[in-house]
Formats: C-alpha cells, structure tokens, sequence
C-alpha cells in the first residue's frame, strides 16, 4: 500500500537488518527488501553437506560481536542469539608442525611468539598497546559517520600515522617482524579485508584484525552464523518492521 512504510531498507545482510531495527526502534514504519531467497546475506546458514547439518555459506566468525554496542542494545541474547568464543582467541598451524596461538592476554600470545623470534614477540606488545590506546575512537568509529580524513591526520607524527594507515601489508611485515612465519600471519590478516600483500591499507587491516582477535577472540555463533539474521529479524518484527524476500530493487524500483 503506497505510503504504508516511512523507510526502506535495500538488502537484508546483517547490517541492512541492524539499520532496520535501530529506524524501527526510533518508531518508523519499516520494510526491508532482499533479493534473495532468505534473509541474512553473508550470514546465511544452509543444509548443504548433509540433511540435519547447517553449513555457514560465507561468514563463519562474528568477530566485532564484542566490540560493538549493537547485539547488546537490540537484546539480540533474547532473541536466542547465542556466542561461542574459544579459547585460544586464533591458532595458525606452519608445515613443519609448529603452531602459533593467540591467547587469551597478550603475554600468553607473546610467548607463543617468542617460539619464533623474541623481537617480534615486543614488537607485538607494542603494537597491542597502540590498539588499545586507539580503541575507544577505532569503537566510536565504527558507530558514528566517518570523520574527516583532514582531522586523522592532523598534527605530531601526522606522516608516520598516515603511513602507518596506507601501508602495504608486504611492505609492514617486512618492517615490522623478523621471523618468516609471522610476517605470513600478519601478512594473511590482510586477506581478511580482500586486501592483497601489495594493497594500499592492508597495514592497518592487519593489525586492526589481528589486535580485535587479541582482545575480543573470534566468536563463533551457536547453531550458524544465521542465527545472527535470525534475531535480528526478531527484533524488527517486535517493532512493526517486516522482510520481503525475492524482492530485488533495480534503479530504486522493486522488481517483483
Ligand atoms: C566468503 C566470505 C566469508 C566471510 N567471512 C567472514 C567472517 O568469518 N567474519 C566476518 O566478520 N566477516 C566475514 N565476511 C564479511 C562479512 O560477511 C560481510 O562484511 C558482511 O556480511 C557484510 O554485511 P552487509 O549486510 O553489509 O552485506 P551482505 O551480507 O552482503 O548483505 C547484502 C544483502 O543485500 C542484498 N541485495 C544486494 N543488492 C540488492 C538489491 N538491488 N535489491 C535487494 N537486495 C539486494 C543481497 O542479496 C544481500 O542479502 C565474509 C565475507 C565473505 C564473502
């Protein structure tokens, strides 16, 4: 019915759900639109290896579940969402046997590490305390509009920051680390953010990825990573929202 709904939202990935739920909580009228056949986009679950078995499609670990406001302000929890961390936060096993972990604390990360070079092991003290200090903006960011480039980089050491940010993550590692086989797993964090080792940004990608997994771990989401889209899907009911599926927009028009 036209004038029915005050906001459409375009796409019901995790992140379309969660916008829905915040414009359905602020009391809007809301409908979401998804093209595919379910809701939940990279966060579906599907029977695909065998009949009763859930497979996570794409995403498999919800790692910024802790560092974001977001489950905890939607009372997801009520609506069964379910988070499984283990402990250790990360295990990155080499060919010859060897194992490196990330621990629960950054000492226990570090012993591991000394396994294959004791500088690295400080220089990952180091760069776990430059996370923390930045966390509080690096979560305030993650919730608010962008700021303006021109503010970051602004001031003392303005150019070391500004390098520090646009880096590649080949060129970092080889700075950075001393041992072959941490320069692989910082290196791989990178291509988490589908930053390739010769990519502008994947210095920062990788140890902001590698510094979350220190602190929060990866979690991982109990009966599939669906179950994320699962109460969202929840909470928006509860407010009046709805999902319709099969419904892809083109130009701002909906298709079907
Ligand atoms: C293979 C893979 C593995 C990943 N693993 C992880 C992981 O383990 N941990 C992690 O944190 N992140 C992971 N990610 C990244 C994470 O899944 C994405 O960052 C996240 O899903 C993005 O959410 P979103 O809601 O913005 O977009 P999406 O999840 O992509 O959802 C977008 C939705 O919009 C719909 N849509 C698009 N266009 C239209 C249209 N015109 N009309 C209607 N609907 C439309 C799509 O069908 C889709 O459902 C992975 C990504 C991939 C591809």
């Amino acid at each position: 019915m036209p004038g029915a709904y005050q906001a459409i939202v375009i796409g019901a990935g995790h992140n379309g759900l969660t916008c829905a739920c915040y414009l359905a909580r602020a009391g809007l009228k809301v409908l979401v639109l998804e093209r595919y056949e379910t809701y939940g986009g990279m966060t579906v679950s599907e029977q695909l290896a065998a009949p009763g078995f859930l497979s996570d499609v794409h995403a498999s670990g919800y790692l910024v579940a802790k560092l974001t406001p977001a489950p905890d302000e939607l009372g997801l929890a009520r609506h069964g969402l379910e988070l499984i961390t283990p402990d250790p936060n990360w295990a990155q096993v080499f060919p010859d046997g060897r194992a490196f972990i990330i621990g629960r604390d950054v000492e226990e990360t570090a012993r591991s590490m000394e396994q294959f070079s004791r500088a690295d092991a400080d220089a990952w003290r180091g760069l776990y305390r430059r996370y923390l200090a930045a966390k509080p903006e690096i979560v305030a960011n993650m919730t608010s509009t962008p700021r303006p480039l021109a503010n970051e980089f602004a001031g003392k050491d303005a150019v070391d920051r500004y390098r520090f940010q646009f880096q590649s993550a080949r060129s970092w590692v080889e700075e950075t680390f001393q041992s072959p086989e941490m320069r692989y797993f910082f290196a791989s964090c990178a291509l988490h953010g589908a930053l390739a080792p010769d990519d502008a940004l994947g210095s920062n990608f990788a140890w902001l990825f590698a510094s979350a997994v220190q602190d929060v771990g990866v979690s991982i989401v109990k009966g599939g990573m669906h179950n994320v889209s699962r109460a969202l899907a929840a909470e928006l009911a509860d407010h009046g929202g709805g999902i319709r599926v099969n419904a892809g927009v083109k130009s701002g028009r909906g298709e079907g």
